[in-house]
């Protein structure tokens, strides 16, 4: 065991719920194991929650927004409280950290990243509740209509495991900050950093039912949460075909919905790009986060005139990426979060061959590491746009190459997905990249750079990549209803019935 793994050791084992503040083990749950990635060794488990359980986390948190300060405090004091909780979780960055390594597989330098982006979250939303208002209307001479909004009730939040601590943190940020109150449920392969974040919440002086955290498997505990009649509003960050189930699971009681879903994004590269630039921006784009990121730029169109040329560029370059543990400084691409999910970003190697695709690099299990769940960083060229390795979202370290030869036919093939969440242009060219930006269907389009998320602007998808966003705005209207009051500014000379 290494120092990394005696980490969990710290934690309870089974990892428990927590619920109005405390950790609660459910009685009849099942136990399953948490496994580090890098080496396939069970360091933990977590006790599902059940129905039972999570019946009482929904409960605690209905009582904590019927009943309690957090949506009737004022904005200062729910600041106040937004701000504290930054601070103590950036006290606890290494620990936090490096809890997220053990569960994730992510490489140790990738962290502080993840960990200031949690903190950041609390922070970003304690100002965007400072800054947010009603409105009013005054263009009837006898009447003043205002408009206030309040906080919606009680939300289920659901989060992926790529990036726990990042991407629970905006779900549960987004949703407080306005008085709302939540119940928590992280993927079931990754609970370890999220436990410590909520103990850590509640140690900066969040009142107990604000937030509740329930374990468990999505069919199990996530349908049960999703499904109970005292969760007013969901909040999902995953998969698109999870997404899909949980709207319809929603739908069945008329819950508002804001996902956050899968992705095939297109990394466009015209010959008009600074092309040096333009390939650590593709290197950055697929093989960040180790391949595992909603937004990564896994379909890499670049211009027929210089494809041969800057394909084999990036091929040498991913040759040369340093994979292997985690916590190695020198490592640059660390193993996939669990082992079925290994499984399957592989047998797109097979795939790709099948579709008629050229594998270049990659394709299997690096050399020597065949313990963990690792994939060696691969690169393939498709034969056209219609390729399987082009339509579905692989969620590895795994691009595809597809060529075009202008810039309609750059766009065509852009949009040609059922996705849309962001998309990437490299061009010094002012036409072209106007004429991306109004062409490619994606909720945000990152011209010249790798991957710059812009909190206060509105963040989601596009197609089957989401409904709803996330971000100053956008947060604001779904987190909140808005209430419309109407009064006469003065006497009216009203004339009822059988005077
Ligand atoms: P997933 O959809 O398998 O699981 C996500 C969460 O949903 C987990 O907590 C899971 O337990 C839960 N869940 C599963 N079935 C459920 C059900 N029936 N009811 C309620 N909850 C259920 O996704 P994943 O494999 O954990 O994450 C990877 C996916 O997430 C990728 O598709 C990725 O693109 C996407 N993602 C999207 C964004 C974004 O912002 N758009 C960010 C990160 C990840």
């Amino acid at each position: 065991m290494n120092d990394i793994q005696t980490l969990a050791s710290h934690l309870p084992d089974p990892v428990p719920a927590i619920i109005d503040g405390r950790p609660v083990t459910a009685r009849h749950g099942v136990d399953l194991p948490v496994i580090y990635p890098a080496t396939g060794e069970t360091v933990s488990h977590l006790r599902e929650s059940d129905a039972a359980q999570v019946a009482t986390a929904v409960e605690s948190a209905r009582t904590a927004f019927d009943q309690g300060s957090w949506p009737r405090m004022g904005v200062d004091e729910r600041k106040d409280i937004l701000y504290g909780i930054r601070d103590v979780l950036r006290a606890h960055a290494d620990e936090l950290g490096r809890l997220e390594v053990l569960n994730t597989g992510l490489t140790l330098d990738n962290l502080p990243r993840h960990v200031e982006r949690m903190a950041r979250n609390f922070e970003f939303f304690a100002e965007v509740i400072s800054t947010v208002s009603g409105e009013a209307y005054t263009q009837h001479p006898q009447y003043l209509t205002w408009v206030t909004r309040d906080p919606k009730g009680v939300g289920a939040m659901i989060s992926p495991w790529n990036a726990p601590l990042a991407l629970s943190s905006m779900r549960i940020a987004s949703c407080i900050a306005f008085g709302n109150t939540c119940v928590l449920k992280p993927s079931e392969y990754t609970p370890l950093s999220v436990y410590r974040m909520v103990e850590l919440l509640h140690e900066a002086g969040l009142p107990p039912g604000v937030v509740n955290l329930i374990n468990g498997r999505g069919h199990v505990t996530g349908a049960a949460l999703v499904g109970h009649p005292g969760v007013d509003m969901v909040g999902f960050t995953g998969g698109t075909d999870t997404g899909r189930r949980i709207m319809a699971d929603a739908a069945a009681r008329l819950k508002p919905t804001i996902l956050e879903l899968g992705g095939k994004s297109a990394n466009v590269i015209f010959e008009s790009a600074d092309l040096d630039q333009a390939l650590e921006g593709a290197l950055l784009g697929i093989y960040s986060n180790n391949g595992q990121q909603c937004l990564a730029g896994s379909r890499i169109l670049v211009q027929r005139t210089i494809a041969d040329e800057f394909i084999e560029r990036f091929v040498g370059r991913t040759r040369r990426i340093k994979v292997g543990d985690p916590v190695d400084p020198a490592t640059e691409v660390g193993p996939v979060c669990y082992e079925a999910h290994m499984r399957r970003v592989l047998s797109f190697a097979d795939i790709a061959r099948e579709d008629g695709a050229e594998v270049l690099v990659g394709g299997g299990q690096p050399a020597g590491l065949e313990r963990g769940w690792y994939v060696a960083p691969t690169a393939v060229r498709a034969p056209d746009s219609s390729a399987r390795i082009c339509q579905e979202e692989i969620f590895g370290p795994f691009a595809t190459f597809l060529v075009f030869d202008d810039l309609d036919d750059a766009i065509r093939q852009a949009n040609d997905s059922r996705f849309g969440l962001v998309a990437y242009v490299w061009s010094r060219d002012m036409d072209t990249v106007l004429k991306c930006s109004r062409g490619i269907r994606a909720g945000t389009i990152w011209v010249n750079t790798p991957m710059m998320r812009e909190l206060r602007a509105p963040f989601g998808g596009m197609g089957e990549s989401g409904v709803g966003r996330d971000g100053m705005r956008d947060s604001h209207l779904f987190f909140t209803e808005p209430k419309t009051t109407t009064v006469p500014l003065g006497a009216l000379d009203l004339q009822g019935f059988g005077r």
